[in-house]
C-alpha cells in the first residue's frame, strides 16, 4: 500500500520496538522534516495481532496517559502475538492539546479512510486504516469527552441495529468493563471504528471522563478496561481471580437522544449526569446575559432516558450538543 509514511520499525520482530512513524511534513522552518508520531510494538511469537491508539482527538487524555504507561509496563514475554500501540494518533493536534490538528483543522476521526497524498491528517489516517488495520483483528481507541464535554465512563461499538447487535462487538465492548457499555448505530463513516469495520476487525471505542481533565477514577477505569481488552483480543491470558465491573448495557439511539442549543447564550442545565429524565423533560434555560429583561429560552429532552453525557461550558452557540442520553437494553 503506497504511504508517505516511513518508520523503522520492524513489524515481524519480537520484542519491544518504541520509536517514530516519521509524517513528512515541509514548512517553513523545516524544508525537508518530518513530524514524529510515536508507535510502539510489544511483539512475542504467533498470535493475535491488535491495535490500541489514543488521541485520535489530541484534548482526550485518559487513553493517551494510559497507552504511554502500557507501553512501559507491558514486557513482550506477557504477550502472545503482537500490539501495536499508538498513543498520540493525531499528534500535532495531541501536541497542542486541542482536538483538531492546528496544522491543517483537520480532525482525524472525521478522516477515515484518509489519503495517502492528503494533509497530515488525511495521511495519518490512511496509514491507520491501510497499513496498520490490515494486520489486525482487534482494535481499542480510547476517546473521552475532550475539553467540551464530559461523559460517564464509557466503552462503545457501531453496530448495525439493536435488534441484532452482531456478537463479538457486544462481547468485547462489555469485556473493557467501564460502568457503561453502550451500543450505537453506524451513521458515520469517517471515524477509525468505521476503518476498523471495513478492515474485518472487532473494534471497541471508549468516552472516559473529558472536560480537558483526568481524575484518578477515569485513570483506573481507563487502564485495568486496557488490560481487559488486551485480554479479551488474546494477547494476555486472563489472571484468575481479578474482579472485573459488569458494565450496565446501554443504547444510544439516533437524533432525539441528542439536546442541541437553538440558539446562542448561556446554558443554565436542570438536569445533572446520570439523571434520568423523560421526553419533553426541560433540560435547561438558555440565559441572555447580555439582555438581561430577555426572557430565557427553555431547551427539552426528545427523549426519555439516562444522561451519560453533558457539555461543562456554559456559553453556546446554536447547535453546539448540550447532552446525550442512553437507554438500557438487556442484551
Ligand atoms: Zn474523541
Amino acid at each position: 500500500m503506497s504511504t508517505r509514511l516511513t518508520t523503522d520499525l520492524d513489524f515481524d520482530k519480537d520484542g519491544k520496538q518504541v520509536t517514530y512513524l516519521r509524517l513528512p511534513y515541509s514548512s517553513n522552518v523545516s524544508a525537508y522534516g518530518w513530524v514524529g508520531v510515536p508507535i510502539a510494538q510489544i511483539k512475542n511469537g504467533k498470535g493475535p495481532t491488535v491495535l490500541f491508539m489514543a488521541g485520535n482527538h489530541g484534548d482526550e487524555f485518559e487513553g493517551q496517559i494510559t497507552l504511554a504507561k502500557l507501553i512501559r509496563r507491558l514486557d513482550p514475554k506477557q504477550v502472545q502475538g503482537r500490539l501495536i500501540v499508538v498513543p498520540m494518533a493525531n499528534f500535532p493536534a495531541a501536541m497542542a492539546g486541542y482536538r483538531t490538528s492546528p496544522i491543517d483543522a483537520g480532525n482525524l476521526n472525521r478522516t477515515f479512510p484518509g489519503d495517502p497524498n492528503g494533509t497530515l491528517t488525511q495521511m495519518i489516517a490512511h496509514y491507520i486504516e491501510e497499513v496498520l488495520m490490515p494486520m489486525c483483528s482487534g482494535l481499542l481507541d480510547m476517546h473521552s469527552g475532550g475539553r467540551t464535554l464530559h461523559y460517564i465512563p464509557s466503552a462503545l461499538a457501531a453496530i448495525e441495529s439493536i435488534d441484532k447487535p452482531d456478537p463479538k462487538h457486544l462481547a468485547a465492548v462489555k469485556a473493557f468493563g467501564a460502568p457503561i457499555a453502550y451500543l450505537v448505530n453506524f451513521g458515520e463513516n469517517r471515524t477509525s471504528s468505521a476503518g476498523g469495520r471495513r478492515k474485518g476487525l472487532v473494534s471497541v471505542g471508549t468516552e472516559l471522563g473529558g472536560t480537558g481533565q483526568v481524575s484518578p477514577e477515569t485513570l483506573k477505569i481507563a487502564e485495568e478496561g486496557a488490560q481487559n481488552m488486551l485480554e479479551h483480543f488474546g494477547l494476555v491470558e486472563a489472571k484468575p481471580g481479578r474482579n472485573k465491573r459488569q458494565s450496565r448495557v446501554m443504547y444510544v439511539g439516533g437524533y432525539p437522544y441528542y439536546v442541541h442549543a437553538p440558539t446562542r447564550g448561556w446554558f443554565e442545565p436542570l438536569f445533572d449526569l446520570g439523571d434520568t429524565v423523560k421526553a419533553g423533560q426541560t433540560a435547561g434555560l438558555i440565559q441572555f446575559i447580555d439582555e438581561p429583561m430577555r426572557e430565557p429560552v427553555p431547551v427539552t429532552f426528545g427523549h426519555d432516558g439516562v444522561v451519560i453525557c453533558r457539555r461543562p461550558p456554559v456559553q453556546v452557540e446554536r447547535g453546539d450538543c448540550i447532552a446525550h442520553l442512553a437507554t438500557d437494553v438487556n442484551l
